[in-house]
């Protein structure tokens, strides 16, 4: 028998999770703080009740989709709502921080409830879709019971972790890669644009670059998760031949007065791992810069093949 579940926050994102609930016959109950926005649902099967208690009482599984952790927990941390909770399980799909995550699965679970935070890694239009993924960290025993259910969000979810922050902090990881990508690319349009370059030459020769930057990204990881961070035969570029190249981007940003705060920084960085490890260091040796309590110098195992 499937599992009855309730949406809390039927915004543009919770609206697209219980309608793709509702598609897949799942008993949906919804709630949200403008009643009238749970209308559209409830044409389509969804149950409602003035109360959120009310709501949360009469199903096994509760979505929380609202804008923030704060609108949430104003939501939940009043007593009569959380009595609740016992016995349920709460899958927290508002984004949040890893803390944030770890705090209220403490909190959930000393309500008697199950704990699952999920980071949606997607659009409202994506949901339900057979390659869209939904990363699920916190109680395994709520993940592999209710999957079904999860998976109906989206085909390719997983589930990342126990610690509950696990699902967000890789959000953040994903994210932060896109961001690299989107202000790179800020940064190549002006270099371009300096040389009266069309930007659709620069956008048409994306997909041919693209193999061999997923190749860099791909050893990159592989390497910094071996402590690979010597230059070897399977080095693909150098630090040394990657800072060469790189001046260019300097020089361009120079004679055409182009912004350069991020080259700058990059500058900084390369010029730190160069001095820490020497040109023919692989890329990977930039890595220890990044990591928690900053720079160290790398261990004997890290500097040599
Ligand atoms: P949205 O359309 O603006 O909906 C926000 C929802 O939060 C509405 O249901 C709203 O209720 C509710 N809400 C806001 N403040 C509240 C409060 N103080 N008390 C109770 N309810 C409150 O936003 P959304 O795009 O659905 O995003 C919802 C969550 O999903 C966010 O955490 C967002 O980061 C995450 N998310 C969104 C996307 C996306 O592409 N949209 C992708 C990944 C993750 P009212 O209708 O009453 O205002």
């Amino acid at each position: 028998m499937k599992a009855t579940v309730c949406v809390i926050g039927t915004g543009r994102m919770g609206s697209a999770v219980a309608r793709s609930l509702l598609n897949n016959g799942y008993p949906v109950w919804v709630w949200n703080r403008t009643p009238d926005k749970c209308a559209p649902l409830v044409a389509l099967g969804a149950k409602t009740a003035a109360d959120v208690k009310d709501v949360i009482q009469s199903v096994d599984v509760i979505i929380i989709n609202v804008l923030d952790y704060a609108a949430s927990e104003a939501l939940l941390k009043r007593d009569h709502v959380a009595t609740a909770l016992a016995g349920k399980i709460v899958v927290q799909l508002t984004s949040g921080s890893p803390s944030l995550a770890r705090e209220e699965s403490s909190w959930v679970e000393a309500q008697g409830a199950e704990y699952l935070d999920g980071a949606i890694m997607a659009t409202p239009d994506f949901i339900g879709l057979p390659d869209t993924a939904l990363l699920y960290s916190g109680s395994e025993a709520a993940f592999a019971t209710h999957k079904e259910l999860l998976l109906a969000l989206g085909g390719k979810s997983q589930y990342v972790g126990k610690i509950p922050g696990q699902a967000s902090a890789l959000d953040t990881a994903l994210l932060t890669q896109m961001w690299g990508g989107l202000f790179g690319v800020l940064q190549g349009m002006a270099v371009a644009e300096a040389e009266d370059l069309d930007l659709a030459l620069y956008r048409n020769q994306f997909s041919a670059f693209k193999p061999v930057v997923d190749a860099a990204l791909f050893d990159l990881i592989d390497r910094v998760a071996a402590r690979r961070f010597a230059g070897d035969e399977q080095t693909l570029a150098s630090l040394g031949a990657h800072y060469s190249a790189f001046q260019h981007l300097l020089e361009a940003c120079d004679e055409r007065t182009l912004h350069a705060a991020l080259p700058r920084a990059m500058d900084a960085l390369f010029r730190q791992a160069l001095a820490l490890n020497g040109p023919g260091a692989d890329f990977a040796s930039l890595m220890p810069l990044f990591r928690q309590g900053g720079p160290s110098p790398l261990s004997k195992e890290e500097t040599h093949a």
